[in-house]
């Protein structure tokens, strides 16, 4: 064993290049740069996908029905075949061991590599999940290895790293087998893993019982001992715990870095002079619910300490988040400053700005909403009027961000429906002015492991109840063949003088053709199926004022079904809506189904909603419309939603600032996370660790891994 480095010699032997490996010369070197994998630090943590157990190669007759099993057999037959039913090609190998046969089937392939590759009479290692239907036993996509004119015997005795072990199946790379890639590999982590030193303080690591990285990076690619219960799609569990955790302490302290920095930062100390709010509290025709008030009171007391607030405010649908946003704003007023609210959509940033503006024009104050609609004149006045002070409140989309906005003195910033803003938002929002506070409120229930990530260096508060005289809305999921009853319902709603929205999707792709749809939708909803109701048409492609209009008249009642797309998912609320059906309700996502939901059930009658699912929808879609009907807690509808679709997609796409972990997995390794975070934002409180030469180390890690994304330039 060579001595252990110190993580300094550590970090630059783990930088030697792949070049340097015995056996890796510049064809296989554009191979695996093709993959990523340059270094033997990006070898060590391109950690196996999955893992093969060939500690036991059985006979044919000694398969087991359901279990992964590896097996050695001779083809008696290889052709292309037809499935009976479906007529769908399929590939189909039969082999045979003498004891039994077994049918292999591949569903993609190509033909004339597989004739090629499956010539009768080859011998093969195979390994794959035995699946029986009645006599037959079926392998469908299995791994193969062919073993040419060699014996069995012969073959384990030169691959001793194929056979008798459990075997890492590596990701796969184009040109790249893993044959090879286990032996080039293993040589990189015999060589190298036991030379990886954690820069992690040793009593953290200690405290959470994490194994030794140079241990725990050589178990991940070849488990030694893995007992009996070796769970061959996630690996050996301390192993891969400790490569978990050192990927989340480091996300979760430069998070908590990042909070401190803005924490210590001076900002403004507002006054709470109660000259605006609570005239607004008497003027509100309801009560605020105990939720309301005790976000309100941590919010009012960031923006009382004289650093800049940077708060989260988390609430369900419906859970009244603007009236708490508007309180937050009037002390910002109160203390002669600025307030810019910004909204992801158009159409929400005018649905908060008409409220908004409602309230404070009553309390003698200024709104002012900067649309896109704008023209060039009425904009430059606008920015003006912001530069001199003359507004105290300015609402808008990205607009407000942009760079001709300038403020007199912005002292609050308030960023509503997060989820579709980046970090790099906040930052620009926080320049608009000197260290103002920051609010931000998201709809979208975020499960916990995920907010820990992606809003760490937030504070948190939730609005956990729902105000009073709800009822919750009643789900019922219908197929298409039972649109008529969909229909009646609504005529019901209808007649007793409610009002109804009926949901298109938009699909990017295709935008135009989903557009006539839903406009060809609405004519014939109106002329066959509610002649004597009028039926609007809400869709993306309006102009703001044509949206507006749609909108007003759907609140004032001269709407009575608002035939929509998605335009509506955030933030409308016309409270006599009591019916919304969704077309396609399979192809939304289900927070976006939530937020959608959200729109009806916000008066005290009963509200429905109706999700029409095409007859073509995935077994996935068919689960995650279930789980609509079965509950509205919108953090059980997030959990769910994650555990279907998984991280990446269920908060769209990548912008959501979601860093790439190599090994964690947020849905897997909550618990992990939550250990992480708090040993990171203990050690980033400890005020040696900013200067101690004891966690130089750790401070080195962490600026190389984050330094540039979390600006954290000023520590090291
Ligand atoms: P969201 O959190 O979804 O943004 P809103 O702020 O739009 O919710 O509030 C939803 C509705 O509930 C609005 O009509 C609002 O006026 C009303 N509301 C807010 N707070 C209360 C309360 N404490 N009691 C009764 N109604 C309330
Ligand atoms: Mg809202």
């Amino acid at each position: 064993m060579p001595p252990t480095p110190s993580y300094l010699r550590s970090r630059q032997l783990l930088a030697t290049p792949l070049s340097h490996i015995r056996g890796v010369g510049p064809r296989l070197q554009q191979v695996l740069a093709k993959a990523n994998l340059t270094t033997v630090e990006d070898v060590l943590y391109h950690l196996p996908h999955r893992y093969e157990d060939r500690r036991e190669i059985r006979r044919i007759a000694q398969l087991r029905d359901g279990r992964q099993e590896v097996f050695v057999g001779e083809v008696l037959a290889s052709a292309e075949t037809f499935t009976p039913k479906a007529r769908k090609r399929i590939y189909e190998v039969v082999v045979a061991d003498g004891t039994g046969q077994v049918s292999l089937k591949w569903f993609h392939y190509r033909k004339g590599w597989m004739k090629k590759r499956f010539a009768v009479g080859t011998r093969a290692v195979f390994t794959g999940e035995i699946k029986r239907f009645g006599l037959v036993r079926e392998v469908h996509h299995p791994d193969a290895e062919i073993l040419g004119a060699k014996s069995l015997d012969q073959i384990m005795a030169e691959d001793p790293l194929s056979f008798g072990r459990i075997l890492p199946v590596y990701p796969l790379t184009e040109g790249l087998s893993q044959k090879v890639a286990r032996k080039i590999f293993k040589q990189v982590v015999d060589q190298f893993a036991p030379l990886a030193v954690s820069p992690i303080p040793t009593d953290i690591l200690k405290r959470n019982q994490i194994l030794p990285l140079a241990q725990a990076l050589a178990e991940c690619h070849w488990p030694e001992n893995p007992g009996a219960h070796l769970d061959l799609e996630t690996g050996p569990g301390r192993a891969r715990s400790a490569l978990v955790f050192d990927e989340f302490f480091f996300l979760e302290l430069g998070l908590a870095l990042k909070r401190r920095g803005v924490v210590l930062e001076p900002g403004i100390a507002f006054a709470v002079t109660h000259k605006y709010t609570r005239p607004l509290a008497q003027m509100l025709p309801f009560r605020l619910t105990a939720a309301q008030r005790r976000v309100l009171g941590e919010i009012k007391h960031d923006m009382m300490a004289p650093h800049p607030m940077n708060r989260l405010v988390q609430g369900d649908v419906g859970s009244g988040k603007t009236i708490v946003a508007l309180m937050a704003a009037l002390v910002a007023i109160e203390n002669h400053t600025q307030v810019a609210v910004v909204a992801p959509t158009e159409i929400l940033a005018e649905q908060h700005y008409l409220q908004f503006h409602g309230w404070l024009e009553k309390l003698g104050l200024r709104a002012a909403l900067l649309s896109g609609s704008l023209s060039n004149k009425e904009k430059s006045a606008l920015h003006e009027k912001i530069r001199a002070g003359e507004v105290d409140l300015v609402v808008g989309t990205h607009a407000v961000l942009q760079q001709g906005v300038a403020f007199q003195r912005l002292g609050l910033g308030i960023i509503d429906e997060q989820h579709r803003f980046g970090v790099l938002q906040r930052g620009l929002l926080r320049h608009k002015g000197e260290n103002p506070d920051i609010l931000v409120m998201t709809a979208t229930p975020i499960p916990r492991t995920l907010s820990l990530t992606l809003y760490g260096d937030l504070a948190l508060s939730v609005i956990d109840e729902l105000p009073p005289g709800r009822t919750p809305v009643k789900t019922r999921v219908l197929s298409e063949s039972r649109r008529e009853e969909g229909y009646r319902l609504i005529k019901k709603a209808l007649e007793k003088g409610r009002q109804a929205y009926i949901v298109y999707p938009l699909v990017e792709e295709s935008e135009k053709s989903e557009l006539q749809a839903a406009s060809a939708a609405a004519q014939a909803l109106q002329a066959e199926v509610f002649p004597q109701h009028r039926v609007g048409l809400l869709h993306g492609r309006l102009k703001p004022q044509e949206k507006e209009a749609v909108m007003a008249a759907f609140k004032n009642r001269e709407i009575d079904v608002l035939v929509a797309t998605t335009v509506i998912e955030v933030g409308i609320d016309v409270p006599n809506a009591s019916v919304m059906l969704v077309e396609h309700a399979e192809r939304f996502g289900l927070a976006q189904l939530h937020q959608l939901r959200g729109r009806v059930g916000r008066g005290a009658e009963q509200s429905h909603c109706l999700l029409m699912q095409s007859a073509r929808c995935s077994v996935d879609g068919k689960r995650r419309l279930e789980v609509m009907a079965e509950t509205t807690d919108g953090f059980r509808i997030a959990e769910a939603d994650l555990e279907i679709r998984g991280p990446g997609e269920f908060l769209g796409t990548r912008q959501a600032g979601l860093p790439d972990f190599r090994v964690a997995n947020l849905l897997r390794d909550g618990r992990m996370l939550e250990a992480a975070r708090e040993e990171a934002f203990r050690l980033a409180q400890n005020p040696a660790f900013l200067s101690h030469a004891q966690y130089a180390d750790t401070r080195q890690a962490l600026m190389d891994r984050w330094g540039s994304r979390l600006e954290l330039a000023t520590i090291g």
